[in-house]
C-alpha cells in the first residue's frame, strides 16, 4: 500500500506557514513503512528537534482505480478516519530552503499515524465533518472539511491521474491551522466530531 497526502489544502493552515493558496493540490506520498503501527508509542526522530503534529481526515481507498473521475470518486472509499501526518519542520524548512523533495522531513518511519477506521455513510456529507486534535487535553486542531480547498473527490481524481490507487491505500486530505511541536510524554487524541479514533502517546 501507499500513503498519499495532500499538502496546504485548507487555507488557514496554508498561510500559518506562509505558503501561498495552492491552485492545483499539492501531492506528495509516504512510503509503506511510514505508518506507526497500532498501538505503538510515536518516537521523536533523533534527526528533528522540532516534529510537528498535523491532524488530517484520511480517506482509505477500497477499489483499484486510475483515471477516476470526480462524480465517481465517492464509490472508490468507504472508510474514513483522522491521522497524523508527522512532519520533521526544521528539515522540511531547509528542504524547501534548497527547493528539495520533502521525504527525509514527511516519510520517514511512523510519520503516518492513523486511528480506528468508521464508515463513511455515518455521516451525511464527507465535506462537513468536524475534527480536532488534542495534545494533552487541550484542543490545537479544530478543522472542517467545508474548509478543504479541494475536495476528497477532487483529490481522488487528481492522485488518481498520475498514481493507480489500489485497495488500501490511505489518502491524507490536508490539515487544518494549529500545527505545532510534539514533546516526549505527550498524549495526542484525534477526534471525529466526538467520537475518539485516534490515541497516541509521544515519546
Ligand atoms: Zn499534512
Amino acid at each position: 500500500m501507499k500513503i498519499i497526502c495532500i499538502g496546504r489544502n485548507y487555507a488557514d493552515h496554508a498561510k500559518e506557514l506562509n505558503n501561498n493558496i495552492p491552485t492545483e493540490p499539492v501531492l506528495f506520498l509516504k512510503p509503506e513503512t511510514a505508518l506507526l503501527l497500532k498501538r505503538h508509542p510515536f518516537f521523536i526522530p533523533d534527526f528533528s528537534n522540532d516534529v510537528h503534529y498535523e491532524i488530517e481526515l484520511v480517506v482509505k481507498i477500497n477499489r483499484l482505480g486510475k483515471h477516476i473521475e470526480e462524480r465517481f470518486a465517492h464509490k472508490y472509499y468507504n472508510e474514513i478516519s483522522v491521522g497524523l501526518d508527522f512532519t520533521a519542520r526544521d528539515l522540511q524548512a531547509t528542504l524547501k530552503e534548497k527547493k528539495l523533495p520533502w521525504e527525509r522531513a514527511k516519510a520517514f518511519d511512523g510519520s503516518a499515524a492513523v486511528g480506528k477506521f468508521v464508515d463513511k455513510n455515518k455521516f451525511k456529507d464527507i465535506q462537513d465533518i468536524n475534527f480536532k486534535l488534542e495534545q494533552n487535553g487541550q484542543v490545537v486542531q479544530d478543522g472542517h472539511t467545508k474548509n478543504m480547498l479541494f475536495t476528497v473527490n477532487q483529490i481522488i481524481a487528481e492522485a488518481s491521474k498520475y498514481f493507480t490507487l489500489k485497495i488500501g491505500d490511505l489518502i491524507y486530505t490536508g490539515t487544518p491551522a494549529g500545527v505545532g511541536s510534539v514533546k516526549p510524554n505527550d498524549h495526542l487524541k484525534g477526534f471525529i466530531d466526538s467520537d475518539l479514533l485516534l490515541n497516541i502517546n509521544v515519546k
